[in-house]
């Protein structure tokens, strides 16, 4: 008997479609794996989109789960009393987070960050303009919506807010020609993920951030997807000599627990009053105690270098399938693991990823014709290895008349 099929039928009953669901029932999971309720194993290389970054019910999280809410979930008065918890895991961040960044606030998801953000940056610079990228994703709150620079995220929800302008990516010309006083912010992804895993050229940040520090206006960096080891480094933007005011982070920041934040800089905090924002969940314990399990783990079991290993040991693989399927390749491309191979089409790409299914493997698909590789941090060379065999024997079962 399939046991999924009494779960698949429930969701689809009473669940609103707003997904295309994978007709796969997940009970649970164990590092790199999940199991179905027949008990079939697949290897996640989706990480729940790049959220659980140490694996499934990896111990650390489920022990600071049951420690915490055996003591409290949920402050009195939310945010308005202190905790241990938020203040331990405050201590741990200020050594990862850039030191402009020093102050930082919680939230629920990375929609709700970058939410927050744009509302400040707007409050505390008295300006409305913020520009954003074509081909950008910043969630799919109506602001964030309207944020986001492609038009089958956005255009739908008319009318959407409004003072949003929006310029090509990885383009510092066109934001020279748009950046003028009237202008709060510059929204960007240091890498577009949800776009397609597109990688800028190495000085795009640094003079994104030049132009915005001579114009006076803020530079908001949406490091949801790439923050936390995500691309090799702990923000994708550390290696870049930047000073953004604003940071969002979320995804990876408590792998897997529902978990955003915001840092700001000494300059934007100065002019931040009472009451400019909060939210009933913000910052509560449970959340923190769960963040503070995450990245202290990322940072003792020196996950950046597996990160580092397994992204080579990946590409240098891709790479080589690559020459072998040239037709159905057409690019690979990203930073750390968080890997894009872009096929020649729709059709190919999704028979890869039913084949990938059948053998146990779960794959994200975005914009149609791209694999969008992400597993957890931690993943072994010999898991990655067994997911690539699979991948490319996936692959191998197309031949160029398919491209
Ligand atoms: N910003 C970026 C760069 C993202 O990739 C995402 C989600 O994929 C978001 C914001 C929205 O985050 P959430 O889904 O947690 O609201």
């Amino acid at each position: 008997m399939n046991k999924n099929m009494k779960t698949i039928e429930t969701e689809d009953k009473y669940c609103i479609p707003f997904f295309k669901k994978t007709q796969i029932s997940i009970e649970r999971g164990d590092g790199i794996y999940v199991f179905d309720e027949n008990e079939k194993q697949y290897i996640d290389l989706t990480s729940g989109w790049g959220v659980t970054c140490i694996g499934h019910a990896n111990p650390v999280i489920t022990d600071a789960l049951i420690e915490q809410s055996k003591k409290i979930i949920q402050n009195p008065e939310s945010g308005k009393t202190y905790s241990p918890s938020r203040a331990k895991l405050l201590q741990l961040l200020s050594t990862v987070l850039p030191h402009s960044l020093n102050k930082v606030f919680f939230t629920n998801s990375g929609a709700e960050a970058n939410d927050a953000v744009i509302k400040l940056a707007r409050k505390v610079s008295g300006k409305k303009n913020v520009i954003s990228t074509i081909n950008s994703f910043h969630g799919r709150t109506i602001s964030t919506a309207s944020a986001t620079g492609q038009s089958s995220h956005r255009d739908k929800y008319s009318p959407l807010m409004p003072n949003y302008l929006f310029v090509p990516y990885n383009d510092i010309e066109e934001v020279k020609k748009i950046i003028k006083n009237d202008v709060a912010a510059v929204i960007v992804e240091p890498i577009q993920g949800e776009g397609g895993i597109i990688v800028p050229s190495d000085d795009y940040l640094v003079n994104l951030s030049r132009i915005c520090n001579e114009n006076d206006v803020f530079l908001i960096l949406d490091e949801v997807q790439t923050g936390f080891l995500r691309t090799g480094t702990f923000f994708c933007s550390s290696p870049f000599d930047i000073k953004a005011d604003f940071m969002t982070m979320a995804k990876g920041l408590a792998g897997g627990f529902p978990f955003g934040a915001f840092a700001v800089s000494e300059k934007v905090a100065q002019k931040i009053e009472i009451g400019d924002h909060g939210g009933t969940y913000c910052g509560n314990p449970l959340g923190c105690a769960v963040s503070y399990a995450v990245i202290k783990f990322l940072i003792s079991n020196n996950v950046e270098e597996n990160v580092k290993e397994i992204s080579k040991m990946t590409f240098d693989y891709l790479h080589k399938i690559q020459k072998e399927f040239p037709e159905l390749i057409a690019d690979i491309r990203g930073k750390g693991l968080l890997i894009a191979l872009e096929l020649a089409n729709d059709k190919i790409t999704s028979s890869i990823q039913k084949n990938c299914l059948d053998n146990g493997l779960l794959i994200n698909v975005t914009h149609g014709n791209i694999i969008r590789l992400f597993p957890a941090l931690t993943i072994t060379k010999e898991e990655m290895n067994k997911s690539l065999v699979i991948l490319k024997t996936s692959i191998a079962k197309h031949s160029k008349n398919d491209a």
